[in-house]
């Protein structure tokens, strides 16, 4: 019989790292794990396929444009709506609904959870985003320089010029 010694649920960035905090233990990771069928031709850099591909509509907007869909359906990011990304939220609202009149929740069910549809922006909480919460920008920092190095960011970008 398999024997572990934790057992993490989720496969999101969250779960991700609680794992990594185990290394060296035997880990289990569960997850719903809803997938995506392959698009291989898509697995490249945009810049490219924008150059080389004639008409990116249906894998970007979708044959019945399913990613505008926010006029009629649930509104949610329009990445989550596109032909090869839907997947990211499938079955969601009936499987784990969220009930609110003050916020719009979006919930991911898939392996790698909403991280699937990131921007790859990399913020960190400062003193002041985190005034009123017991925990502090200092007790942050290690945490913080560990997921830079695990997922080797190498830039930086400054928002400051945008807000002047
Ligand atoms: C369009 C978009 C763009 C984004 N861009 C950025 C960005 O640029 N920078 C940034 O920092 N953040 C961004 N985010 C937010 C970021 O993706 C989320 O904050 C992050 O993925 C949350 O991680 P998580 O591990 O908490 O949850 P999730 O990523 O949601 O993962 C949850 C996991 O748990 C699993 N799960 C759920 N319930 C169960 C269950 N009952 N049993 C088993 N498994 C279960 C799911 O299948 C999933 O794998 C973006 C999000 C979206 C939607």
């Amino acid at each position: 019989m398999n024997c572990f010694d934790a057992i993490v649920v989720g496969s999101g960035p969250g779960a991700a790292f609680a794992a990594l905090g185990l290394r060296g233990k035997r880990v289990l990771i569960l997850d719903v794990g809803f997938d995506g069928a392959p698009a291989p031709h898509l697995n490249r850099n945009v810049y490219e396929l924008r150059r080389e591909s004639d008409d990116l509509f249906p894998d970007l907007i979708g044959d019945e444009f399913q990613s505008l869909h926010n006029l009629h359906r649930r509104p949610i990011s329009l990445k989550l709506k596109a032909p090869h990304v839907s997947f990211i939220v499938r079955g969601w609202p009936e499987l784990t609904p969220i009930v609110s009149n003050t916020f719009e929740g979006v919930i991911s069910l898939s392996k790698g959870g909403l991280a699937n549809a990131w921007g790859a922006g990399v913020f960190r909480f400062n003193d002041r985003d985190l005034r009123g919460f017991p925990i502090s920008e200092q007790v942050l920092l290690p945490h913080y320089d560990e997921v830079t190095r695990e997922i080797d960011i190498y830039g930086s970008f400054f928002v400051a010029a945008a807000f002047s």
